[in-house]
């Protein structure tokens, strides 16, 4: 079969809820992909920075293939013998109480909004209904009805509704907006992404999170970190708060929380959040299976083991200054922290962010558009300097061929 008959395939049997480049991969091995061609590829995004320590991770792999000939689920109507070695271990390196497995990112964020009003109601002692969650404009926290119920992007919620209530919306980046919705006695929660990955990666300005933190902690209001994209290394850091000193109250983590091997999610908090929750009342068939657990520790070994936060901060300042030299009209901002970053792209000829791509393709790198006329481009962190800059190169070189 040609690539074709793989996307002709895919069109016929499958949904149409995405619209992805045309390239059909078949293998990957750390920063490279493969097509069904033979063709190799830089991959820069990444699966949307769930593979931080690089494609089919060996020590990632071994644990999880390890594991999965031994025991892969038993859900949680029973103990298992990996599932508390776990919790330990990503408790312990993240520095907080308690976790709560789950698996994909929405599943976590989630999991935090019912953590959130449940102690808004118990401990807070906010009238039973009321809770209100502050939210920001242009957020991105997945696609179940209450997150697409916080979204601002009608392509996420239009079509959709009725839609959940209890959420206030504030512009992203505005202490004022925060402080005046803040004056609520209701509200039990304020819920960020330190980088707006998926708005275009739109860093806000330094102070920004520490502010909002301290607000929240005078009023009493859980600040919940979303780090499903920023966290475990992405932007040069553990965290993305960690630039700024932020401990969140609730930690939201996904995506390279299993290096890409599987769906893994968790949320963090100290016992006084979380322990309001209790058995029955929240929970998934998959959340904490034995098989996750191996993989996630294994996934976070290689985040220490390999400096991958350190090497994502050096890099990431080479990358940018690459590509700011770049002399087009075209590239109108580079924008980013540590290995997640952007090219606003103005058009130029009708020729937009989609062109460019498809010929970063043409010439051997994969990153997507997001909303239109931005590029994300997060590599794995397991990149080096003399890959990144010949992935710098291969994209001065196209840009350049727009002229
Ligand atoms: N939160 C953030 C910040 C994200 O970027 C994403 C996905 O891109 C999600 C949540 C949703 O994660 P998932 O697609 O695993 O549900």
């Amino acid at each position: 079969m040609t690539s074709k008959d793989y996307m002709d395939k895919e069109a016929r049997y499958g949904a149409h809820n995405y619209h992805p480049l045309p390239v059909v991969l078949e293998k990957g091995e750390g920063v490279y992909v493969w097509d069904v061609e033979g063709k190799k590829y830089f991959d820069f995004l990444s699966a949307y920075s769930a593979v931080n320590q690089g494609h089919c991770h060996p020590k990632i792999i071994g644990a999880m293939t390890e594991q999965a000939q031994k025991l892969t689920l038993t859900s949680r109507a029973f103990y298992n013998n990996v599932l508390g070695e776990f919790e330990e271990y990503v408790t312990k390196y993240f520095g907080y109480d308690k976790v709560l497995p789950m698996n994909t990112g929405a599943e976590a964020d989630e999991t935090a909004l019912k953590l959130a009003r449940k102690w808004a109601y118990e401990v807070k002692k906010v009238p039973e209904n009321e809770a209100k969650i502050i939210v920001c404009e242009n957020n991105f926290h997945g696609r179940t009805i209450t997150i697409i119920s916080m979204s601002t992007d009608p392509d996420a919620y239009k079509g959709f509704g009725p839609y959940t209530p209890g959420f206030v919306t504030i512009p992203y980046n505005n202490i004022d907006a925060l402080k005046k919705e803040l004056e609520d006695p209701n509200v039990a929660a304020f819920l960020v992404e330190p980088i707006q990955g998926e708005a275009g990666v739109y860093v806000p300005d330094n102070g920004y999170l520490k502010k909002a933190y301290d607000l929240c902690k005078e009023k009493n209001v859980l600040f919940i970190a979303d780090e499903v994209q920023t966290g475990i290394a992405r932007t040069g850091k553990l965290l993305a708060v960690d630039h700024e000193n932020v401990r969140p109250d609730i930690l939201i983590l996904g995506k390279a929380l299993s290096g890409g091997a599987m769906p893994v999610s968790a949320v963090l908090a100290d016992d006084d959040i979380m322990l309001v929750i209790k058995p029955g009342e929240h929970g998934s068939t998959f959340g904490g299976n034995p098989l996750a657990g191996k993989v996630a520790i294994a996934a976070l070994e290689v985040i220490k083991e390999e400096k991958l936060a350190e090497n994502a901060e050096k890099l990431g300042k080479i990358f940018r200054e690459e590509l700011r030299k770049i002399d087009s009209e075209m590239v109108e901002l580079v924008r980013g922290k540590g290995l997640l970053n952007a090219m606003i792209i103005k058009p130029k000829n009708g020729k937009e962010a989609w062109d460019v791509c498809l010929k970063l393709r043409d010439n051997g790198l994969l990153a997507k558009p997001t909303h239109g006329h931005i590029i994300r481009f997060a590599p794995p962190l397991v990149i080096n300097e003399e890959q990144i800059r010949e992935a710098a190169k291969i994209i001065k070189e196209t840009i350049m061929s727009f002229e």
